[in-house]
């Protein structure tokens, strides 16, 4: 079927937004809370009391979304604070729920959904994580599957619940897990609190990527509560090697486990059995965060804004021909134009955007501007928002080669367990190099013209997509598909002997 694009010009303005950069002075949010020793608490820092018993959304004001040119918006981003003290004044008391129903009620009702890249309901993992926490050997009726951490029908391991918060970032271009951290890392840590509260942790984790300034935040959040008395759940920090696949759900319990952060086959989800086979919940940070504004501030307040369908917001990171890169906080449906804009706009002309990172989605420049942030707005273009990263090719570019480039360091970090991988990778990492390259100019790596090594790519990314353990060879075929789709024209030049850059799709 044939989807009808309308295709507008980049705007000529821009509408300059605070980035995180710039972000967590005050925000608008100061007065929003109440002030510590609220009725109820328990201690200066807000210990459980009555206004936070189960079941209750405490009596404090609603924090504004603060916005700037009418998309841009800040919610976790306006909650920054690096330390405790900072932390409380701005968001209130730790709002304990308790066990099970009353903050998955919630999370439920809010919509939340992962903000890793995959966008799982995120009541579901952790009902799933909570029902399989029964003592080994039980064996409990099956529900049906539900995707990474969904019920199976085969027995339970049991066991006391991990909760593990992924920070892990493995996507080269990433940087908004890393900038929540560093941020506000005492929101991250109150919602892995919180989850543990709901699924009956021990146990909590923060995988970080190894030597950040994200990993030296939560390290001293983590102590500074520990000194509190606030953790309820010992929360321990690990940190994650610098590769791409280390924050995939399976490879993060690998490496907590002692093993290479390799992805395995998810064989059983690891809601059932996960690390040292004990029922494991693997969030993204942003995820965590969401879900303790949701527990403090409720289901309404959070889809207040967003779609109905994917309500609240998203931590974008937008790189490449932009006047700042970095992240901003968007509602979802905010249109890319908007979004690039909140950055300062692009710096020259552009040529494509690629959406979700390097195993992502590349979308003509000349239609991009109006299409949503959102994965019903990007559904057309079988793109989505991944785990939040708009890129920005300038029209003078290669989308080839850019591609081509990508395709090299994908397939150089697959975890060499599969044979989509091990071998199919490299061969069509090769092919869309032979497709970057300009007939009569640049020798191909197999000898092919870029007509023909297009044709090869197309093939081999058919033949890898669904065959891996993991979904690695999934995203490199997306990739290659869409830079097939969107630089079709370049290609055809490139047989020709020049080189379009990609000015002719704008
Ligand atoms: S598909 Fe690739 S990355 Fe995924 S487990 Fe197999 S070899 Fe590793």
């Amino acid at each position: 079927m044939t989807v009808e694009h309308t295709v507008e010009p980049w705007p000529a303005g821009v509408h300059p937004v605070r980035g995180v950069g710039d972000a967590p002075s005050v925000a608008g949010t100061a007065g929003t809370t109440n002030p510590p020793g609220t009725a109820g608490t328990t201690n200066p820092l807000g210990m459980p009391g009555a206004a936070d018993l189960p079941g209750t959304v405490r009596a404090m004001n609603l924090p504004d979304t603060v916005g700037v040119g009418g998309h841009a918006a800040q919610r976790l981003l306006a909650l920054a604070a690096p330390d405790l003290l900072g932390h409380h004044r701005r968001c209130g008391p730790l709002p304990w729920r308790g066990p099970g129903g009353p903050l998955l009620r919630e999370i439920h009702d809010a919509g939340l959904t992962g903000r890793g890249g995959a966008a799982f309901p995120t009541w579901q993992k952790l009902a799933a994580a909570a029902q399989a926490a029964c003592p080994p050997g039980a064996d409990r009726p099956g529900r049906r599957r539900a995707g990474t951490g969904g019920g199976t029908g085969r027995p339970r391991a049991g066991g006391t619940p991990v909760v593990v918060a992924n920070a892990a970032e493995g996507e080269p271009e990433s940087a908004k897990d890393a900038t929540l951290l560093a941020a506000a890392p005492h929101l991250v840590l109150d919602g892995v609190q919180l989850a543990a509260e709901a699924v009956g942790a021990g146990e909590a984790f923060v995988y970080v990527k190894a030597g950040s300034a994200a990993a030296v935040a939560v390290r001293q959040a983590v102590a500074e509560r520990r000194a509190a008395g606030w953790d309820r759940c010992g929360i321990e920090v690990r940190e994650a090697p610098a590769t791409f696949l280390a924050g995939e759900a399976s490879a993060v319990v690998a490496a907590l486990d002692g093993a290479a952060a390799r992805p395995r086959a998810h064989w059983r989800p690891l809601a059932d059995t996960g690390l040292h086979g004990r029922p494991t919940l693997v969030h993204n940070v942003e995820t965590l965060a969401h879900l303790a504004t949701i527990a403090r501030w409720g289901a309404a307040w959070f889809r207040s804004v967003g779609t109905a369908d994917e309500p609240g917001t998203l931590l974008v990171t937008v790189t490449g021909a932009v006047a700042a890169p970095g992240v901003v906080e968007v509602p979802y449906g905010t249109p890319l134009g908007d979004l690039v804009g909140s950055r300062g706009g692009a710096v020259e002309p552009v040529g494509a955007l690629r959406i979700g990172g390097f195993a992502g989605t590349w979308l003509p420049g000349g239609v991009a501007p109006a299409v949503p942030m959102s994965r019903e707005g990007l559904a057309s273009w079988g793109a989505t928002p991944g785990p939040g990263i708009v890129s920005v090719l300038p029209a003078r570019a290669c989308g080839l080669a850019e591609t081509a480039r990508i395709v090299g360091y994908l397939a150089a970090q697959n975890a060499g367990q599969c044979g989509p991988c091990v071998s199919g990778l490299p061969q069509l990492a090769r092919s869309v190099a032979g497709m970057a390259g300009v007939a009569g100019r640049d020798t191909a790596p197999d000898g092919e013209n870029p007509a023909q090594a297009a044709s090869r790519s197309l093939r081999l990314a058919a033949l890898v997509a669904g065959r891996g353990a993991c979904h690695h060879p999934d995203g490199v075929a997306r990739l290659v598909h869409s830079a097939l789709r969107t630089f079709a024209a370049d290609i055809r030049a490139h047989a020709q002997g020049h080189c379009l850059g990609s000015a002719h799709l704008t």
